[in-house]
C-alpha cells in the first residue's frame, strides 16, 4: 500500500488570447475544471500503475469536494481518510493566454488538515509500504508524518514543491527527496550537483526532458529522458512522484526505478492536464522497450 500525504485541488482553467490590464474585463475563450493538487496528481499517478493506493488529506462540503473525492475513488483510491470539512475545497485559478501562465492557488480545506490528525493515521502510515509528501499541506503536517515513517521504518518520498516550504529539518527524516530543477537550487544553492553527493541513491533533481539526476556513492548518473512530444508539461514532475513510488514498492533499483519514473512521465506530458496523461504500467513497460 502507498500512502499518500497530500494537497487535492480543483483546477480552474481559464484561455483568454490576452492577459486582462488591471481593473478591466475581457471575454476568455475556454473555462474548465480539472482535479489536480500534487497530492491527489501523485496518487492518481501511482494508482493507475497498479497500486494500492490511499490518500490522506481534506477536501470541503462543496460540489468540488464531492468531484474531487469521487474522481480519486474512480481511480481505485481509498479515499476514506480524506476529511470533509465546512469550508471551501482547494482550488488553483490558472489563466493561460499569451503562451504563457499566471496561477493562484488557494488552499482551502488542504490547510485545515493538522499534526494531530496525523497521529491518529499513525497505524495507517505504519503499515504502509511507501509515504509520498509534497508542500502543498501545512508544514508542521509534513514534519509529523516524516516522523511517523521514521519510526516505523517506513520509506518516504518527499516532493519538495512549492520548495519555499521546505526546511533542513527534512532532509535526516526522508528516505527520497525530489526536486525539480529550479526547486533544487532554492534548496541547495547553485552548486545542487554537490549537494547530490551528500546524499547518494537519495536525492534525485529532475531536468525535464533530460531527464533526472542522482549520485550512486561514487559517481554522477544521469538518467536520460524519453524524448517524445510534449503537448501539457503539466503534472510530468507529478507522474514522475507517483511511478518513483511505484517502482520503489516493487524493489527495483534506485536507477532502474528513476528509469521507470522518466518513462511515465514522458507519456503524462502527450495529454492535456496534469491527470489526463497519466499511463498504465502496460504504456510505462512500452515505452522502456
Ligand atoms: P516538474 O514537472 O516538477 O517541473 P520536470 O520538468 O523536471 O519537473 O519533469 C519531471 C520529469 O518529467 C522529468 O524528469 C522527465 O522524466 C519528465 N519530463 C518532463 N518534461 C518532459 C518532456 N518534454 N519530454 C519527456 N519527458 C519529460
Amino acid at each position: 500500500m502507498i500512502t499518500v500525504v497530500g494537497s487535492i485541488n480543483m483546477d480552474l482553467v481559464v484561455q483568454t488570447d490576452r492577459f486582462p490590464k488591471q481593473g478591466e474585463t475581457t471575454l476568455g475563450t475556454l473555462y474548465t475544471t480539472v482535479p489536480g493538487g500534487k497530492g491527489a496528481n501523485q496518487a492518481v499517478a501511482a494508482a493507475r500503475l497498479g497500486n494500492e493506493v490511499q490518500m490522506i488529506g481534506a477536501v470541503g462540503q462543496d460540489a468540488f469536494g464531492t468531484e474531487l473525492v469521487a474522481g480519486l475513488e474512480s481511480e481505485g483510491i481509498q479515499v476514506e481518510s480524506i476529511k470533509r470539512i465546512d469550508g471551501a475545497s482547494g482550488i488553483a485559478n490558472i489563466l493561460l493566454s499569451e503562451g504563457d501562465n499566471r496561477i493562484i492557488v488557494v488552499p482551502g480545506a488542504n490547510h485545515s488538515v493538522t499534526a494531530e490528525e496525523i497521529v491518529a493515521f499513525t497505524e495507517q502510515l505504519a503499515a504502509s509500504d511507501l509515504v509520498i509528501m509534497q508542500l502543498e499541506t501545512p508544514i508542521p503536517v509534513i514534519q509529523q508524518t516524516l516522523k511517523i515513517c521514521h519510526q516505523h521504518g517506513v520509506p518516504s518520498i518527499l516532493n519538495p514543491a512549492p520548495a519555499s516550504g521546505f526546511t533542513a529539518d527534512f532532509l535526516p527524516y526522508c528516505t527520497y527527496l525530489t526536486p525539480n530543477e529550479t526547486e533544487a537550487e532554492e534548496i541547495f544553492g547553485d552548486n545542487w550537483e554537490k549537494a547530490l553527493e551528500e546524499y547518494p541513491n537519495r536525492l534525485v533533481v529532475t531536468l525535464g526532458q533530460k531527464g533526472a539526476q542522482f549520485y550512486d556513492g561514487q559517481k554522477h548518473v544521469l538518467v536520460k529522458g524519453f524524448s517524445t512530444k510534449a503537448v501539457d508539461t503539466t503534472g510530468a514532475g507529478d507522474t514522475f512522484n507517483g511511478a518513483l513510488g511505484a517502482a520503489l514498492v516493487e524493489g527495483q533499483g534506485f536507477e532502474e526505478a528513476v528509469r521507470f519514473a522518466n518513462a511515465a512521465a514522458s507519456l503524462s506530458v502527450e495529454k492535456f492536464g496534469a491527470q489526463g496523461g497519466m499511463p498504465n504500467r502496460a504504456a510505462v513497460e512500452a515505452r522502456m522497450t
